[in-house]
């Protein structure tokens, strides 16, 4: 290490700024983090290395929806870390057919390919989708073509980004992948026009995360639902941040008892412990695939499968959906009540709000600043919108003053 490396990154100082100098120095800066240091976490609040408490109104973007430290979770992951965390796919593990099983269940669904993150989970739907395509529909080889939404956020490999109109996503990551074609959010007359006889698919979001908690019109998804059915196309419904719990249902496509052909899934299937994402359809779908076509060394993995197996039992109680649904309809008036000051829309779905502040007040990012120094941890999208997305398991009393914190800020009191 040379001397100037040497002099940036030792720091005796303690505590946060100097542990955020420490960070920041050594690491891309393909985040902009706020300048908290968490040490530990536990249910909705995080605590800094100098002891700060703060309020989780992120939840690792919904990757924590059942809190930090979840006493049952952690329990798991314990145990299972002692017996036994990876075998790979070429030998079974005594934790792969209870997770596959439970977690086909809760979908309504014949089976399960485990993966690890949402991206690879989406990259997983894609494939399924243009080989089942090819070797069901009929499509002429490598003419498939998938529909997916503007404003849509589905990961960040190099496929996944070429059908992004973010341009931090996607500026100077080309070339892209063919095979995409673009509709806007929410417009379905516009979806069942691009449908072609090469489509394969529809991939899109019930709810729009990144986004910024963008909610389609009602009918929408039961819109797609009845064209890709008529069309002969499969729905993937990316259901990594909106599903398991986060709007006060199961999935978000609940909301209209809408049931795509395959749910893809991630963030809080792993509760904020481990990586764990899937891919769930039934065996016409996901039977396309043979030995050795699609794989992931730690997909599926025991530790994985023994959190998200525990993950699914807790889903499958109805008690987290019901806590998003009831907490909600407080998080839905406090946030209405606020518009006009400092606020100029709302949109809020469950435990799950997008806030689109007065630009007067500040752009999202001051907000969160703001929020920080009172002791609440949120994070902008795009602008001046806030993403509120609290763990489901924060009390009533704890979220009312996390909203009094933010209706503090944005009526500059
Ligand atoms: C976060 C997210 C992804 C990507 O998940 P990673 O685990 O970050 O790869 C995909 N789709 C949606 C809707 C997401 O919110």
């Amino acid at each position: 290490m040379t001397a100037s490396l040497t002099e940036q990154t030792e720091h005796t100082e303690p505590g946060a700024a100097a542990e955020f100098t420490r960070a920041e120095a050594r690491t891309a800066h393909n985040y902009h983090p706020l300048p908290v240091v968490v040490a530990h976490a536990e249910g909705a609040w995080m605590t800094d290395v100098d002891g700060r408490r703060y309020l989780d109104l992120l939840a690792g973007y919904s990757a924590l929806n059942f809190g930090h430290s979840h006493p049952r979770l952690l329990e798991t992951a314990h145990a299972q870390l002692d017996r036994l965390t990876l075998t790979s796919r070429a030998f079974v593990h005594d934790q792969f057919a209870d997770f596959t099983a439970k977690l086909g269940d809760l979908c309504g669904k014949e089976l399960v390919l485990p993966m690890n993150t949402g991206a690879e989970a989406v990259e997983t739907a894609l494939k399924v989708m243009r080989k089942w395509g090819y070797e069901v529909k009929g499509v002429a080889a490598d003419q498939a073509e998938i529909i997916v939404a503007s404003g849509n956020f589905h990961g960040r490999t190099t496929t996944i980004v070429g059908f992004s109109d973010d341009p931090d996503a996607r500026d100077g990551f080309g070339p892209f992948a063919p095979g995409f074609v673009t509709v806007p959010y929410g417009d379905l007359a516009a979806l069942e026009a691009a449908i072609t006889p090469r489509t394969v698919g529809v991939l899109v979001e019930p709810i729009q995360g990144e986004g910024g908690v963008v909610i389609p019109p009602a009918g929408y998804l039961t819109g797609i639902r009845e064209a890709c059915t008529r069309e002969n196309v499969l729905f993937a419904a990316d259901e990594i941040q909106a599903g398991l719990g986060r709007t006060g249902r199961t999935f978000a496509c609940d909301h209209e008892d809408v049931v795509p052909d395959l749910y893809v899934l991630g963030k809080a299937l792993g509760a904020g412990i481990v990586p764990v994402s899937a891919v769930v359809a039934d065996r016409d779908v996901l039977g396309v695939l043979k030995p050795g076509q699609h794989g992931s060394t730690f997909g599926g993995n025991a530790l994985a499968c023994a959190v998200g197996s525990a993950v699914v039992d807790l889903l499958a109680t109805g008690d987290f959906q019901r806590r998003s649904a009831e907490l909600g309809e407080m998080l839905r008036e406090r946030l209405e009540a606020m518009v006009g000051h400092g606020v100029v829309g709302v949109r809020v779905r469950g435990l799950w709000a997008g806030v689109d502040v007065d630009p007067a007040v500040g752009t999202g990012r001051e907000v969160c600043e703001a929020l920080m120094a009172r002791g609440v941890l949120a994070k902008d999208t795009h602008g001046s919108t806030i993403r509120l997305a609290p763990p489901l398991v924060v009390s009533e009393a704890d979220l009312a003053w996390g909203l009094d914190q933010l209706a503090a800020v944005v009526s500059g009191a």
